[in-house]
């Protein structure tokens, strides 16, 4: 009888814990992975923001990368490739930004899932992507690459946006009117989010930014600023001590007050340099990602421009 007891209660207490992992896992896909409106996947935050912002309500917009990781060295689970290949649309910024789509591009082709490459085909920066390779050798192996930070460009990021709303549009045509009118609206926020820019930056005591790693060569080239960075085109470059002390040594000639560094890297390189020649650091944000909370708390692809012209107008001594 009491063996029968235990049994009952055993059973009883694994029921409970089932139903409660199978409700917590239902919530969990739910929040996730919504099923009403128009299935789009994005790779990361600049892109799924665009794209939720084209897509409005008619749209359910999954971000591949998780919000908060960086995502140069990003790669999809399995998971995430069956949401791009279960959606109608994807996109990408391209310009050699998401290498993992190189892998799933061929069986996207067989399935009905639309690609925007947002970045390719516009007016591109070439950048030095180094690669130290397993072992730290002598040798690095230096690569000219495509700069793929475009969407730090308000100027460039219009383009991106055309691009985007395109693919809305081939993926579902009945709703172009709804696409075109939102798109427009993204569009006059980034031509004010550019004025912005040209006014705020228009007379400044200095054009040197050092930043965490050269994320900023159109915002540079856009504004007449010039990049001076740590590390090289992937934040998940580690500088070599030369670079290193190459870069402090611009810093103190040109009398650099303030060194940039990331919000999703450590700042400890930024510190290292700004100790070094008695500099501060201060944010300048690459927008590769935002975590889940700070969206929530209103961050978003302008709040976070808004406080990158905040910062480099203090850096760089700007009269507001
Ligand atoms: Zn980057």
């Amino acid at each position: 009888m009491r063996n029968t007891l235990r049994i009952i209660l055993l059973v009883a207490i694994i029921i409970f814990i089932g139903t409660g992992i199978y409700v917590f896992g239902q919530s969990r896909s739910q929040g996730q992975n919504a099923t009403d409106g128009l299935q789009v996947s994005a790779s990361f935050y600049p892109m799924a923001y665009f794209a939720s912002e084209i897509g409005g309500d008619n749209a359910s917009v999954k971000t591949i990368t998780p919000s908060g990781v960086e995502p140069h060295d990003f790669e999809p689970t399995a998971q995430d490739i069956a949401a791009i290949q279960s959606g109608k649309l994807l996109v990408l910024n391209g310009i050699g930004f998401e290498p993992w789509y190189a892998g799933i591009a061929n069986d996207l082709k067989q399935s009905n899932t639309q690609v925007v490459q947002a970045g390719e085909g516009l007016d591109l920066l070439e950048g030095i992507e180094e690669d130290h390779g397993a072992e730290e050798t002598e040798e690095n192996h230096e690569e000219v690459i495509s700069d793929p930070h475009v969407w730090l460009s308000p100027v460039l990021a219009q383009q991106q946006v055309i691009k985007i709303r395109d693919g809305f549009i081939a993926a579902d045509p009945a709703n172009e009117t709804m696409y075109v009118a939102n798109a427009d609206a993204l569009t006059k926020r980034l031509q004010q989010l550019d004025t912005q820019y040209k006014d705020g930056l228009q007379t400044c005591q200095s054009k040197n930014i050092v930043t965490s790693h050269t994320a900023f060569a159109y915002l540079a080239r856009e504004y007449g600023l010039n990049q001076v960075a740590i590390a090289g085109l992937s934040s998940s470059q580690e500088p070599s001590t030369q670079e290193l002390a190459e870069v402090a040594t611009f810093a103190r000639e040109n009398d650099v007050k303030y060194i940039f560094f990331e919000s999703l890297v450590s700042p400890r390189l930024a510190e290292t340099i700004a100790n070094e020649i008695g500099a501060q650091t201060l944010v300048l944000d690459p927008l590769e990602g935002i975590p889940d909370d700070e969206i929530e708390q209103g961050k978003n692809y302008f709040t976070v421009m808004e406080d990158n012209l905040e910062n480099l107008q203090t850096a760089l001594v700007c009269s507001k």
